[in-house]
């Protein structure tokens, strides 16, 4: 016997195992500007348009100095935000942007055009029922021949550029480009098929590599005494009639529009950008409004003594050391941080200003323009051998400071800023930033 039932099941967080794993998460696809296939007339053209459209918190420029006007950092954030968008807005209607991956280094025109005729002939041989014989199918063996010899030819031109370069540096005696141009030509490609132990996902590597670099992290408020030593030399310092910039007009006039323009001109092209998206040639391309608001925005700056939030945002991306040593040894990376490209300008300018201020010792050799390792070895060596010359011993010692760029002490360095007698707003805008930084690893 058959009876019809009727009834009702309510299922609540439902779990169906269909017996598929989830797909693992895809990773961001990262892209870059190809600003040698745009048209930067058209880019500069948007960039009028949507700088125009930007509206400038003008009731800031009669702040006075050192101003803490409610809302007024708020209004500093929201007016970079706005100039940051502007030029995002006209780069993505007017500049082409690919894909990372899906950039083969040696590609040029002539191959597009060689793509082009294979693929159209082969559609016609195709669509003509794959004939064995005949003039449609000598043509379309012919382009796809002339094709697959072409790209052939490119690739081998692109193996063999830096060969020219290699030897002309050798003969102009130009190590620095010899060497660059050297790790250029045997680069590996590194980014495949890392595995660190342990770590099964990227962004498991990921967290490795902010494990690793956090813990060279060094928190200077933890020195006391230097703390104390830099507010002590700061107050005095304020309070003395050396304190001569703090003056709203003297900021006013220092950030002027010509250093800005030559600070963004300094700026070197073709880099990655950071986490804004936005590179040198963004700004290099831009209508000239933009440096009228780079202008505002740094005055504003200076004179509350805030950076935007975003300032202290960075990427790290950890690049490698050794390229024949083991890619999957954590100590063969380093960090490098990408960060927002004003701020690099900013940090520009404010260096421009002081560089009459800030004097390094000749026998300074790191992080010095001009000079490097080799001016450092060449002194050592002639020094070395003056002595042995005129019959004395030598006895060296070498210091290796490991990781000493990430463990300096942020109140010592404001505080051989303070001696330096750098503006002191420069000091506080330094000191308000440094307690901002915060980064990611890609
Ligand atoms: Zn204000």
């Amino acid at each position: 016997m058959h009876r019809p039932i009727v009834a009702t099941f309510v299922f609540t967080d439902l779990h169906m195992d269909n017996g598929h794993k989830t797909p693992p998460s895809k990773a961001p696809t990262l892209y870059s500007w190809r600003w040698d296939k745009s048209d930067l007339n058209y880019y500069h053209d948007c960039s009028r348009v949507s700088l125009g459209n930007v509206t400038v918190p003008s009731h800031l420029v009669s702040c006075v100095s050192h101003c803490c006007g409610q809302d007024h950092s708020h209004l500093i954030n929201q007016y970079y935000g706005s100039i940051i968008d502007a030029l995002q807005q006209a780069a993505s209607a007017a500049v082409v942007r690919i894909p990372v991956s899906s950039l083969k280094p040696y590609w040029n025109e002539h191959l597009d055009q060689l793509k082009r005729d294979s693929m159209f002939w082969h559609s016609l041989w195709q669509s003509a029922g794959r004939p064995r014989s005949g003039t449609l199918y000598h043509i379309q063996r012919s382009c796809k021949a002339k094709f697959k010899s072409g790209i052939r030819d490119a690739y081998l031109n692109y193996e063999s550029r830096y060969d020219d370069v290699l030897v002309d540096n050798i003969l102009r005696k130009k190590p620095n480009e010899f060497w660059k141009a050297w790790s250029s030509k045997f680069r590996k490609n590194i980014n495949q098929n890392i595995k660190f132990k342990d770590c099964v996902s990227d962004s498991e590597v990921a967290n490795k590599f902010a494990e690793k670099f956090s813990s060279v992290f060094y928190n200077s408020a933890t020195d006391s005494s230097a703390v104390s030593e830099f507010l002590q030399a700061y107050e005095s310092y304020r309070t003395s009639s050396e304190n001569v910039y703090d003056n709203v007009y003297d900021y006013a006039a220092m950030f002027s529009v010509e250093v800005i323009d030559n600070c963004v001109r300094g700026l070197s092209l073709g880099k990655a950008c950071g986490p804004d998206s936005l590179s040198a040639e963004h700004l290099r391309y831009a209508h000239p409004s933009i440096m009228v608001h780079l202008k505002l925005l740094f005055y504003f700056i200076v004179t509350h003594r805030v950076v935007p939030d975003q300032f202290g945002y960075g990427i790290i991306v950890p690049l490698m050391k050794d390229k024949s040593a083991d890619l999957n040894d954590i100590d063969n990376y380093r960090p490098i941080t990408l960060i927002p490209i004003l701020s690099k300008v900013f940090e520009s300018v404010m260096l421009t200003l002081c560089e009459d201020l800030l004097q390094t010792s000749n026998l300074q050799f790191g992080f010095k323009k001009g000079v490097g390792c080799t001016n450092a070895i060449f002194a050592f060596k002639t020094t070395v051998g003056h002595f042995v010359n005129n019959g004395s011993c030598v006895y060296a010692a070498a210091l290796d400071v490991s990781k000493a760029f990430n463990r300096v002490n942020h109140f010592k360095l404001f505080r051989t800023l303070v001696n330096s007698r750098i503006p002191l707003a420069f000091i506080d805008v330094l000191c308000h930033w440094s307690g901002k930084l915060c980064c990611v690893v890609r």
